[in-house]
């Protein structure tokens, strides 16, 4: 069964304290709606590596790489079994595709990972990859990373691709409950959704040059990278779909999109 590409946006990790909020909702009934992948391959925006690297431990242990959170968030644990024959295989693809990858065999599952697996898988017992990003290496190198990947999609693996659509932290860290959505959020999500549902798509790859205050919302690039390797993973012609909108923290978007 193949599996499309998708992109989640994990917002804060206290995300998994707020089942209120419309993301959390949205990401319970996603996994249902996919079904059970083979594995995962996730790409978290919080692995950040200067060449593409893939986990191959035989369980992936949990990374709590963030602070200042809720205690109840560090006592969480997500730890599903690795795919140490998918890492390789991923790292064959890509070596064939002239790429320089490694395995990691200690690293484990940070919260990019794990915040929205554990509300879309919350049993943990599909295997799951991690893969990073490469910040200073742009867009095009990230969507060519997802089309070298994208035949994984045929062997029933899912491509998680985990980032945030908006990712200003400064001016989330500041922002508090009254105050509206600064309208650099809605001007760059919505340049994304008429960018991927119109008639070019890899236009995303311009993001920095063409959207509105694409500084502003990724004053650094590693949320948004994820995106451009769903894309590359999607399937050509095929129109990408966004399956969920909203904000948190005042600033961060929660739009997903899948790429099937
Ligand atoms: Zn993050």
């Amino acid at each position: 069964m193949s599996f499309p590409s998708v992109f989640v946006s994990h917002g804060a990790p206290s995300l998994l304290l707020e089942p209120e909020q419309p993301a959390y909702r949205f990401l319970r009934t996603f996994g249902v709606e996919l079904g059970r992948p083979a594995a995962i391959l996730v790409v978290s925006a919080h692995w950040e590596t200067t060449l593409p690297t893939l986990t191959s431990a035989p369980r992936l242990e949990t990374i709590h790489d963030f602070g200042g959170f809720d205690p109840a968030l560090y006592a969480m644990r997500y730890q599903p079994p690795g795919a140490r024959e998918l890492g390789v295989q991923a790292r064959a693809l890509l070596e064939g595709a002239g790429f320089d990858p490694r395995l990691d065999s200690k690293r484990g599952i940070d919260h990019g990972g794990w915040v929205p697996l554990m509300l879309m898988y919350p049993e943990a017992d599909v295997p799951v990859v991690q893969l990073s990003v490469q910040s200073r290496l742009g867009a095009a190198h990230h969507h060519r990373l997802g089309q070298v990947l994208r035949p994984l999609r045929e062997e029933g693996v899912l491509i998680l691709a985990s980032g945030s659509l908006t990712h200003n932290l400064r001016a989330a860290f500041h922002w508090v409950p009254g105050i509206p959505t600064p309208a650099p959020v809605g001007a760059f999500s919505d340049w994304v959704v008429d960018t991927l549902t119109g008639p070019r798509p890899n236009d995303l790859l311009e993001y920095e040059r063409q959207a509105p205050e694409a500084r502003w919302n990724h004053p650094t690039p590693e949320h948004f990278l994820p995106l451009l390797v769903a894309l590359g993973a999607g399937t050509p012609g095929a129109t990408p779909r966004r399956v969920h909108s909203s904000v948190t923290l005042g600033v961060l978007a929660m739009d997903a999109y899948v790429f099937a």
